[in-house]
């Protein structure tokens, strides 16, 4: 971690005895992105981090990420506490559950879309589909340099009838395009969702690495803390670290006040 100096405001938070609505992304947040997602398991150490950051009285840990819920809940590996899956349109806390209607709705086109985007680029080396229920991703992490182009252009040909009829809406993450419900709805109006169910005095944090975490670092810039994990260029938060280590730092950091 370098030139967090920002970062002593949370500790300043957390000295005042205010409860923290902890808000993390998943890939690239708390695990180190790999190849193959369904490696990306979270480590011992993280787990039994997040089960004791969960028992705490004041931090009220929540995990948000683009996988489906059943998914990211699975990798994450620890109950009890509040999973936003399909970024943030499939919710379910310990009191909490809740699915975007656009989701339900857009569900046969996800089928509809799938079968397009394995015609279009299912015979590409490296290239992956994942139907994630409520959205579809095409992974191209592994597809060759020279074969990408021909990616990009299957996925926009087999989007374009539902993202014309504003069914479904492209999105972009690292090496990955998708296809989500087109709708008022992203990771940082399901922050604010929750911030607002439950309750006042919560003081919300968001650590997130990708270009979905911006809508979330945007709607909560000027009510709490926000901080990018990796560098780019452009972002929204207002602080960062460098690596999901960092993160894991930090975490245990916060245990301790
Ligand atoms: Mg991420």
């Amino acid at each position: 971690m370098k030139g967090n100096s920002g970062l002593d405001k949370l500790w300043s938070v957390l000295k005042s005895g205010k409860k923290i609505a902890l808000f993390l992304d998943y890939d690239g947040t708390l695990v180190a992105i790999r190849k193959d997602p369904s490696k990306c398991v979270l480590p011992g150490h993280m787990r039994s981090l997040l089960r004791r950051l969960a028992a705490s009285e004041r931090l009220y840990p929540i995990i948000m990420s683009g996988r489906s819920l059943r998914d990211v809940r699975k990798m994450a590996g620890v109950r009890g506490i509040c999973y936003a899956g399909n970024h943030g349109f499939d919710i379910a806390c310990p009191d909490v559950r809740y699915t975007h209607p656009a989701a339900f709705n857009a569900r046969p086109r996800i089928i509809a879309v799938k079968r397009l985007l394995k015609k279009a680029v299912g015979g590409i080396k490296g290239a992956r589909i994942e139907d994630k229920l409520f959205s579809i991703s095409l992974h191209y992490r592994s597809v060759e340099k020279k074969d990408v182009p021909f990616v990009l252009r299957g996925f926009q040909e087999a989007s374009r009838p539902f993202v014309e009829k504003k069914i479904l809406s492209p999105q972009k993450g690292k090496k990955v395009l998708e296809l989500v419900p087109s709708a008022k709805w992203n990771k940082g109006l399901a922050a604010l969702w929750l911030l607002r169910r439950l309750g006042k005095g919560f003081y919300p944090v968001y650590i997130g690495d990708d270009l979905t975490d911006e809508t979330a670092f945007r709607a909560l810039r000027n009510k709490g803390l926000t901080l990018k994990v990796g560098s780019y260029v452009k972002t929204s938060a207002r602080y960062s670290v460098e690596t999901p280590g960092d993160v894991g730092r930090l975490l245990g950091r916060a245990l301790i006040y």
